[in-house]
């Protein structure tokens, strides 16, 4: 099965839509150019397709374990870290003071988005070692950013983003590991699971990031602090010490990213463990609800990149396996047998897929790059812009992009058949492997519960209705547009139809039935993600509308068989045709499921609530 990642529309997103040239007005990005980031991407495919992509079916075959009291990783997983490492790709969008290389979020999540689908087991070491030091660099004294983030970004040793326990999944502040002061460090106790490269000895060090809670804090989140404990004891000298008794207990057998070691941990089981504090005590959710955003952006990066593999794979299959004549041959016993890609219903499919991970993309770059404006413009009013997009629309990055990939990588395993059902054909492993998008970094129902109880609410919903604004004026700019008329105007009324229900939503909730809106609550977040995800995707067919025609004009194409030719000759024209079907697709096929959730909400049906189970 080969890995193909979608180099086209990733640029297209990048340098043509987005323009992320822009990026270099700002002081943090003045010295990269436009061939930099190419040039970044086109090595990271590179990369991904060589040297990653091949560990994906033996990891999946032989996965991480537990033998003898250690964790044991595949041979490739070491391996191909270590060439990751050499690569320099663990850094490319930290800070350079730590070594790392500074890149912006927006092209970094285009290397996020290369990387994953390779093999997404093996994917969260380096993202997690990334994030974890990244989270240092930002919020840890300077004791402990010259201790670990050149160390970690370079791949020496490794990290690990630590907040679950057996009780304390969705409810963080369940949270009962204990930090107990002694002098200016802690000594921890306690119990975590589902630790995703929690411990292992592919580094010298492991490094954990992790809440507890200091002994006589407050319960609850309130009550939260957020430490470093390294596996061992770090020098004064910088070289690794004595053990610091945090163990792996356990390694979790799971239904995919079998490259991934998901441990249990003890700390302080058999000896101190000794933590570093991050911020002030009790400030460990804030500073964790600081660098969600980035976090969640990159699950549903992850979401955009399994889809897009398995869409490739179907599209390859499709073109390939000949079942059924056509259906005008349908009585002529004699009629050639055709490729499946012939047949509408699988067409849909595949269209269905394709309008999916391009809408996502679409609004996965588009939010990565506000984060990245917001994150280093010195204009006050534009920081707050932004910042209030990216607050809004992060849970539909996350929660709705997952979601939709999980959705859409069942398409492709359909459009295989039988064959899809089996491991041979590689798209059974990316099913398996995206669901956890789903649950890990908040499930999709917690998502939907900020999107609809904290984010549409934010500031007297002033988010909401800014975004909505925007919609309004996208629509009224383009309500007469040559190609996509018909379409400018489903998103106008499905728009409406959001308001709408978001007003239903809210005045039930302010009226005393706080259980309604929260039992609609995760199809509310589909139905943004529909709205929102057709006006990223009708602004990619805008400019691919513009686009086109200057191609036709430059060949002097005039008739619609010379245009058909076209496209099908050229490959730039035919990529941007068929992004302009694609978001009809979206458009005409996906947004208007709005109305099926409108009328639920609208039912008053309260049987969630009311049933016996
Ligand atoms: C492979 C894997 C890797 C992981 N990696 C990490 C890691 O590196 N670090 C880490 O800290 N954790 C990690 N996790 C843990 C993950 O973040 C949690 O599994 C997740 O947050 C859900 O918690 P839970 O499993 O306890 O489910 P629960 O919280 O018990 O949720 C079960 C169901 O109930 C719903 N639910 C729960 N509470 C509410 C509520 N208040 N309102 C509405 N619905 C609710 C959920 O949406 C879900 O559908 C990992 C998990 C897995 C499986």
């Amino acid at each position: 099965m080969a890995y193909r990642v979608d180099m086209r529309d990733i640029h297209f997103n990048l340098f043509e839509k987005i323009g992320v040239e822009d990026l270099s007005q700002l002081e943090a990005y003045k010295d990269f150019s436009v061939d930099d980031y190419k040039m970044i991407l086109n090595e990271a495919e590179k990369f991904a397709v060589n040297v990653i992509a091949p560990t994906l079916a033996p990891t999946d075959k032989d996965g991480a374990r537990f033998e003898k009291g250690e964790v044991v990783v595949p041979e490739e997983v070491r391996e191909t870290l270590r060439k990751f490492n050499e690569g320099g790709w663990g850094a490319v969008s930290a800070s350079p003071e730590f070594g790392g290389q500074g890149l912006p979020s927006t092209v970094a999540i285009g290397t996020v988005e290369i990387f994953v689908a390779a093999n997404t087991g093996f994917s969260g070491y380096q993202g997690l070692t990334s994030a974890t030091a990244n989270l240092i660099g930002e919020e840890g004294s300077d004791f402990l950013k010259e201790t670990y983030c050149e160390k970690m970004l370079t791949g020496v040793w490794a990290g690990a983003m630590v907040l679950t326990e057996a009780q304390a999944g969705s409810a963080v502040g369940e949270i009962k590991t204990s930090a107990k002061r002694d002098g200016d460090t802690y000594l921890l106790t306690g119990n975590k699971i589902f630790i995703s490269g929690g411990d292992h000895d592919m580094n010298e060090n492991m490094i954990h990031v992790l809440l507890a809670r200091v002994e006589g804090a407050p319960p609850g989140v309130k009550g939260l602090s957020l430490f470093v404990a390294p596996k061992y004891l770090v020098n004064n000298d910088g070289s690794v010490g004595a053990f610091n008794h945090l163990k792996a207990t356990g390694v979790e057998e799971k239904m995919g990213m079998h490259a991934s070691a998901t441990c249990s941990i003890a700390y302080g089981e058999d000896g101190p463990c000794r933590a570093w504090i991050i911020g002030e005590e009790n400030q460990g959710i804030q500073i964790m609800f600081k660098l969600m955003n980035h976090a969640r952006l990159g699950v549903g990066a992850q979401g955009v990149s399994q889809a897009a593999a398995a869409y490739h794979l179907a599209l390859d299959y499709a073109h390939e396996r000949v079942q059924g004549t056509r259906i005008e041959d349908a009585r002529n016993p004699a009629a050639p047998s055709v490729p499946i890609v012939e047949h509408p219903d699988v067409r849909r499919m595949l269209l269905a897929q394709k309008a999916i991970v391009e809408a996502t993309r679409g609004l996965i770059y588009s939010v990565s790059y506000w984060l990245d404006r917001a994150n280093h413009t010195t204009d006050d009013e534009e920081r707050q812009r932004y910042i209030d997009l990216v607050e809004l629309l992060t849970p539909i990055c996350k929660g709705y992009s997952t979601e939709m990939a999980f959705h859409s990588i069942c398409l492709a395993l359909q459009v295989h058949g039988g064959y899809g059902y089996c491991e041979e054909y590689g798209v059974s492993v990316l099913l398996r492997d995206a669901k956890i998008g789903t649950i890990y970094e908040g499930t999709t129902g917690i998502q939907a519960m900020d999107l609809l109880g904290r984010k549409v609410a934010m500031r007297k919903g002033g988010l909401f209705q800014n975004f909505v604004g925007i919609l309004g004026d996208f629509v009224e700019r383009n309500s007469g547009h040559p190609a996509l008329e018909k379409h400018f105007k489903l998103l106008g009324e499905a728009k409406d139809q959001l308001v709408a229900t978001t007003i239903t939503l809210g005045t039930k909730g302010m009226t005393g039935d706080i259980n309604y809106p929260l039992q609609y609550a995760t199809p509310y977040l589909f139905m943004f993600g529909h709205v929102a995800c057709s006006y990223f995707i009708l602004d990619q067919a805008l400019l691919a509308h513009e686009k086109l025609q200057t191609l036709y004009a430059d060949k002097g194409v005039q008739d619609d068989a010379g245009k058909r030719k076209l496209v099908q000759e050229h490959v730039d024209a035919k990529f941007y045709y068929n992004k302009i079907e694609t978001a009809k697709f979206f458009v005409a096929n996906i947004l208007p499921e709005v109305y099926g959730i409108a009328k639920s909400v609208e039912s008053d049906d309260k049987s969630p609530m009311d049933i016996v189970f």
